[in-house]
């Protein structure tokens, strides 16, 4: 039916020709029109994108918890940098080996700067970021010899699904101006960033009252790049990742997309398990749900 459909509209853009877009209203009834549609070849006349296995578990929009393992073979050439290599605005970075995706880092250290600014003299710090396969197989080794299995499946991801391993999450740190260091979550800027990281593309991954669904307990530090429209919209309509994604799989696809505005843009967003689809006429973005779909941002 769709193969039909992506016909129909070629074969009214081949007879009106490609000048300005067309409404689906005039396009369906100039399609309505054409006698022969029989002749138009799908493939041939209709420019096709094709997505890869390996995009599945690639991409901004990846879900990584205690069910989807993080696929490190995929995800191989992570474009991973140092933190204090990267950085243009001077916070703390608890070690100097810490690395993050050097994509992400401008609206990291946006966020953490205007956060500070606002903030006065409470400075915020990063204490956590990528973790290899190893180091989380070291916190979780230390922290079940310590509190025993159990209790620490609550807060550490068993190594292979932390999010951390993507380089796309950061934990942060509260220093305040006497130097002395303090729990994030019972500092002001965990609230600034709770309230405002959508605006950077982060979001605020492990809220109260979605731990039936993550997973992971409350976590007011640890925040997710997921980039935009997605994160202004799950901010919005809070919605943790597992839900945003199931329901772009559920409500929406190349021909329903999800309508975003932010920012004074339009996106379209949808979910396609097809490793083949119409290629979107303007710019657009691919990351994979690392579940079995594609996620397209149109925008
Ligand atoms: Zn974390």
């Amino acid at each position: 039916m769709r193969r039909w459909i992506v016909g129909a509209v070629a074969a009214a853009l081949l007879l009106t020709g490609c000048g300005a877009p067309k409404s689906a209203a005039v396009l369906a009834e100039e399609s309505a029109s054409v006698s022969e549609p029989a002749e138009v070849s799908t493939v041939e006349e209709t420019s096709m994108v094709t997505f890869s296995d390996e995009q599945i578990h690639k991409g901004n929009l990846i879900l990584v918890n205690s069910e989807y393992a993080y696929d490190f073979d995929a995800n191989g050439d992570a474009d991973l940098v140092r933190i204090v290599d990267a950085q243009k605005y001077p916070y703390k970075v608890s070690k100097e080996e810490f690395r993050l995706c050097s994509e992400i880092m401008p609206a990291l250290d946006n966020m953490i700067r205007d956060c500070d600014e606002a903030m006065g003299t409470q400075y915020t710090s990063v204490s956590s970021a990528w973790r290899s396969k190893e180091y989380q197989e070291n916190v979780w080794d230390e922290y079940a010899e310590l509190y025993g299995e159990s209790y620490s499946q609550k807060y550490v991801a068993v190594p292979g699904h932390s999010e951390h391993h993507t380089g796309l999450a950061a934990d942060l740190g509260i220093i305040y101006g006497d130097g002395s260091e303090g729990t994030f979550s019972e500092s002001e800027n965990a609230k600034w960033m709770a309230a405002n990281s959508y605006r950077y593309g982060f979001v605020r991954r492990y809220a109260e009252d979605k731990i039936d669904i993550t997973g992971i307990s409350n976590e007011a530090w640890h925040f997710r790049y997921v980039g935009q429209p997605h994160a202004a919209y799950m901010h919005e309509h809070n919605l943790c990742l597992e839900e945003y994604l199931e329901m772009l799989k559920a409500d929406t696809s190349p021909s329903n997309p999800l309508r975003v505005e932010y920012g004074g843009k339009e996106y379209s967003v949808y979910y396609t398990a097809d490793k083949e689809i119409p290629e979107p006429s303007g710019d657009y973005t691919v990351s994979g749900d690392n579940m079995g779909g594609y996620i397209i941002t149109e925008g």
